[in-house]
């Protein structure tokens, strides 16, 4: 069982005691007595008693956003997924021997499209919305990111993709502070996330971006599901400088940076996927949905897309015509970083190392 491998680094996230055993209900702690049951692929190590003002809505809203989210089984890493991922595994430059934490991993898809790379994959989120795959090839643990589940110096690397910007400051702190603590001295951390700032470029861009609304406007296809999963986003790290300055308090140096000026991206994103993705989702079928009666009634955009996305994902074997054709805009996209990536603009990639003194 994959998540047997995580048992050397763990500790107890709620009394710190590394005296954790396994008995027939779980996995004990000696400390403090706290069981923290082990289910099919994944170990609930949220600590107990513990109350916090802050809760991601991805655990609030865990259930209703389980359809919506469309998690369970993943696509291949492409468009914007894509670029973050070629781009994360650039500049962490993963080796067989690494021990990785993706932290706050979501359905974990990160964590899956990289495991044959390195020599454990470990993915931690306080929901437990993984994909079917995550439970087979990644050693994955319910926990919350402020107070980690595992001993000092535990990884080489981890990962922190699209998460900074849901977090108020003080829980980004803790967060950065976290994963100082369990990377040993040398380790690397990746994050991706974005500021408040506008791109220079950002005139050009919105050219995109007025497109996209004329098509809107006249019906062609709509942004609600992009808005929903942006909705909880606070961006907290307004600026440039407020970026740097939370990774120094946490201890962490900076070593490179890429930003993301979203030039050839907005253009994908905002016209020619959204008009692929109207053209496929029409329907052409009656909708055959078990669920239908119970489920919360779906914006048409939202529904569309997830038709068209699972349309989509039918025929994308690698190699095949649709696979290819995605893979060319993938690398499209990812021109906005090659061209631009030096110009400080909202989005930014950041790769920091705890110093090893
Ligand atoms: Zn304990």
């Amino acid at each position: 069982m994959l998540i047997r491998k995580l048992f050397p680094l763990l500790q107890c996230p709620t009394c710190r005691s590394r005296d954790l055993f396994v008995e027939a209900a779980g996995l004990h702690c000696a400390g403090c007595h706290t069981v923290y049951p082990i289910h099919a692929g994944y170990i609930d190590l949220m600590p107990s008693g513990a109350a916090y003002d802050y809760v991601s809505k991805y655990v609030t809203d865990e259930a209703e956003l389980a359809e919506e989210l469309d998690y369970r089984e993943l696509a291949p890493a492409l468009l914007a997924a894509g670029v973050r991922d070629r781009t994360l595994r650039r500049l962490l430059a993963f080796q067989s021997t690494d021990v990785v934490l993706d932290n706050g991993c979501g359905s974990a898809k990160h964590a899956v499209w990289n495991a044959d790379q390195v020599g454990l994959m470990v993915g931690s989120d306080p929901a437990t919305l993984f994909a079917d795959q995550a439970l087979t090839q990644v050693a994955l643990a319910q926990a919350d990111s402020r107070s980690l589940p595992f001993a000092d110096g535990s990884f080489d690397k981890a990962f922190a993709i699209d998460i900074l910007e849901h977090f108020p400051r003080e829980v980004i702190d803790t967060y950065l502070a976290e994963s100082a603590r369990i990377l040993r001295p040398g380790g690397r951390m990746l994050a991706f996330s974005n500021t408040r700032e506008l791109s220079p470029i950002q005139p050009l861009i919105n050219i995109s971006r007025r497109i996209g609304r004329l098509f809107v406007r006249a019906g062609v296809y709509d942004f609600s599901r992009e808005a929903r999963r942006k909705s909880d986003h606070i961006k907290a790290l307004e600026t440039w400088e407020d970026v740097l300055a939370a990774f120094e308090r946490a201890g962490l140096r900076p070593v490179k940076v890429i930003f993301w000026n979203s030039l050839f991206t907005t253009f994908v994103e905002h016209i020619v996927m959204k008009l692929g993705e109207a053209a496929l989702g029409r329907r052409s079928q009656p909708v055959t949905q078990a669920k239908s009666a119970e489920a919360t009634p779906q914006p048409a955009g939202v529904a569309r897309e997830i038709r068209a996305r699972r349309r989509v994902r039918r025929q994308l074997r690698p190699g095949s015509p649709v696979y290819l054709a995605l893979k060319a805009i993938t690398l499209m996209m990812e021109l906005d970083l090659w061209l631009f990536g030096w110009m400080r603009c909202g989005s930014y990639f950041i790769l920091v190392e705890k110093p090893r003194v």
